[in-house]
């Protein structure tokens, strides 16, 4: 066995980000930056309002109260209308162009008299100075500025400033394309009916799924029998197609555990195959394997489900989030307390324990999931951090137990001894996405 260090070590520098490629912006979301992006208009493009109410010349109220001509009224999107000269006032709505000629907007609060119409008078009650409620064009952002940096990750907010700046095409490293294959004789695609000694390919789907959560695009490239050359035709067939492969199945030392071999054959002396010294996931197997244009990094996970997530985690997601050129590549690790006991045996191995996670009781109140708050030290009634929270094991901790998987909000690492006693701290991998995995 080795140590999981060790292994991560062999698969790490695969994951280099791929060749920046210019993008339009609508396929940018989930990408990262590879080269600044400029503005190609300003924010905004023009000075505008940043409130209901009047534009006027702030001379001209300088000694509130003081009554106005109004002589028109502007709205979001029309235009800015005829200058506004000394002793006059437009009214104005939020985002509306600012008439030339007014340098300042008065609230709608601090004023009376004044119409919907944009005629007659209005009383100023409070002078305004120069440039206020008023929001300069390029305020934001000027022409030709940077928007966003390199290395930055396009999510929601991220599409908003670059699209607000006329960003129509951004230069990005583009989502690693993951291709997805599960071995096994056994295995029923998902509505099948299930014969005798068959089960769902469950690890298919949810291999699928991880990918795209860690930032991937997935490739779903179906099912190989547990044969040498079939699955060998079905790997050379894909690495034209994708940039990393996953398998799943078929890597430990069974009668027809057929990957280790066929990526043996295919990779020389770049295959490896692994005992890791952790539980689950103790067999793993991997080859860099030369494709038509470069070279295809390529996973072979145990196919116990539980195995194959774990191993997923710890072997692939690093390697996948480097290739997208991600900041963050590992998943947060909190230091949690044990709720209850953890036992196991010395065994060289660091246990992975499937847990889930607990704000602290209340003082006087249950125990609260879902209820960060209850950890006290709360900033506005927005929760807390991660200290403080509880992990208590969930039942069910075979590699088979899928179930406890799903239950589970992360990964108590429990180092080889002889466990942990309920209150011991312990090391969480949160892989909840909730809880910020
Ligand atoms: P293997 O790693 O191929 O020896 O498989 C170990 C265990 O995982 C066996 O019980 C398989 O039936 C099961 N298994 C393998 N592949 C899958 C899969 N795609 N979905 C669910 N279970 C699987
Ligand atoms: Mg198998």
């Amino acid at each position: 066995m080795i140590p999981l260090a060790t292994a991560r070590a062999v698969v790490r520098p695969w994951g280099t980000p791929l060749p920046a490629a210019t993008v339009p912006l609508a396929e940018a979301a989930g990408c990262v930056l590879a080269a600044p992006a400029p503005a190609a208009v300003a924010v905004p493009p023009f000075a505008n309002s940043a409130m209901d109410g009047y534009a006027v010349r702030s001379a001209d109220v300088a000694g509130a109260p003081v009554t106005l001509c109004v002589v028109g009224l502007v709205l979001a999107g029309s235009a800015a209308g005829a200058p506004v000269l000394p002793g006059q006032a437009v009214r104005i709505m939020t985002g509306a162009p600012v008439p030339e000629g007014a340098d300042a907007v008065c609230m709608v609060e601090r004023t009376s008299g004044g119409t919907e119409t944009g005629q007659g008078t209005v009383v100023v009650e409070q002078a305004v100075s120069r440039g206020e409620n008023v929001r300069p064009a390029g305020a934001d952002v000027r022409r030709g500025d940077e928007v966003l940096g390199a290395g930055v990750e396009v999510g929601p907010t991220q599409l908003a400033a670059l699209l607000s700046a006329g960003c129509a095409a951004v230069l990005v490293h583009p989502r690693p394309r993951v291709g997805i294959l599960s071995t096994g004789d056994e295995l029923v695609d998902a509505g099948g009916a299930l014969g005798p000694a068959q089960i769902y390919d469950s690890n298919r789907p949810m291999l699928l799924a991880l990918v795209a959560e860690a930032g991937g695009t997935a490739v779903d490239l179906g099912r190989s029998p547990d044969d040498v050359d079939a699955l060998a035709a079905r790997i050379g067939g894909a690495l034209g197609t994708v940039d990393a492969l996953v398998l799943s199945g078929g890597v430990s030392v069974g009668d027809v555990d057929v990957v280790r071999i066929v990526l043996d054959r295919l990779g020389g002396a770049e295959a490896r195959w692994m005992q890791i010294a952790i539980r689950p996931a103790k067999p793993f197997s991997c080859a860099l394997l030369q494709g038509p244009s470069g070279r295809v990094p390529v996973f072979g996970l145990p196919g116990n489900p539980v195995s194959s997530a774990v191993s997923f985690e710890l072997m692939v997601r690093p390697v996948l989030r480097s290739m997208a050129a991600r900041r963050t590549t590992e998943r947060p690790r909190w230091t949690a307390r044990a709720a209850a006991p953890m036992p196991r045996r010395p065994d060289g191995r660091l246990h992975l324990v499937r847990v889930v996670l607990a704000a602290p009781a209340p003082a006087g109140g249950s125990p609260g999931r879902g209820e960060p708050e209850a950890a006290g030290g709360s900033v506005a009634g927005l929760g807390v951090g991660p200290s403080g929270w509880l992990a208590r094991p969930c039942p069910g901790q075979g590699s088979h137990q899928i179930r406890s998987m799903g239950l589970a909000d992360g990964l108590a690492l429990v180092p080889d001894g002889d466990g942990l006693s309920e209150g011991d701290p312990v090391e969480v991998l949160v892989t909840n996405r909730a809880l910020g995995g």
